[in-house]
């Protein structure tokens, strides 16, 4: 795990051995279920522990301590093998956690390893986020509502902000892309009641790429008839034209 610990250090975290325990099982469970399911294409011991592991932890550098402390409502949307949330969780375990998954296969996966790493406060929904959205039970109770690598801005902002309290905010992990794909977004934004804070970029030991952290502050209630259905938001997103022909 040298390539993690040394990578969270240049963050400013500091990994304690339990956690570095976690993700040495972590990386031992993805690899042994990815066998039987395809859960990530990156499976080398180094590429995971920068590309998934690292990575997740890497928003950390916009969500400071404070926000994270004992009770902290986090939604991780479309989390897939669990990324960025658990991770997350492992350097956080005060946090209570939701994971957010619409493919069956990795909710079982996720329910697993949560029982293989012995988390607590850890819940897993089999859902799309636009239904969650529209639950009063799952609708802005979150303080934070993260995602990576689930869809572009103007249709994940659908999905993330519905389920944020007014107070609360959305962080969206993106590459290169963001700063065009939040130009993109910015009607859709403002419609859902959100105000982009801030684009932080993020440098990964050993990736040349620049990625950026992407934070949308919820500043007015989501109108009623958002989220849309299941599908709409990726099919008709928000606030884009399409181009006459
Ligand atoms: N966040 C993970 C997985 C990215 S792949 C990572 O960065 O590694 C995108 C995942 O989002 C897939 O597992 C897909 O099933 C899920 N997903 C896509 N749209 C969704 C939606 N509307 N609601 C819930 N999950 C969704």
């Amino acid at each position: 795990m040298e390539r993690l610990i040394r990578g969270t250090r240049e963050l400013g975290i500091s990994l304690r051995e339990e956690h570095i325990s976690l993700f040495e099982t972590y990386y031992r469970e993805l690899i042994e279920w990815n066998r039987r399911f395809n859960l990530t294409a990156i499976t080398d011991y180094e590429a995971v522990q920068v590309r998934h592991f690292l990575d997740s932890l890497s928003c950390l550098l916009a969500l400071p301590a404070s926000c994270l402390q004992v009770g902290a409502q986090v939604v991780d949307v479309g989390t897939g093998a669990g990324f960025p949330g658990i991770p997350l969780k492992i350097v956080c375990p005060h946090i209570s956690l939701t994971l957010v998954e619409a493919t069956r296969k990795k909710v079982v996966f996720l329910e697993h390893l949560i029982g293989r790493l012995g988390l607590e406060g850890v819940r897993v929904i089999h859902a799309r986020a636009e239904e969650l959205g529209r639950q009063r039970a799952y609708r802005e109770r979150y303080d934070w509502a993260v995602a990576r690598a689930v869809a572009e801005m103007p249709t994940l902002v659908e999905y993330l902000l519905p389920l944020v309290r007014v107070g609360g905010s959305i962080l969206a992990q993106k590459g290169e892309s963001a700063p065009a794909e939040v130009h993109a977004a910015e009607e859709a934004i403002r419609i859902l009641g959100g105000e982009v804070r801030r684009l932080i970029p993020v440098h990964l030991h050993g990736i040349a790429e620049t990625r950026y952290l992407v934070i949308v502050d919820k500043v007015a209630a989501t109108p009623e008839k958002y989220p849309r259905r299941p599908g709409i938001p990726s099919k008709r997103p928000l606030g884009i034209t399409k181009p006459q022909r």
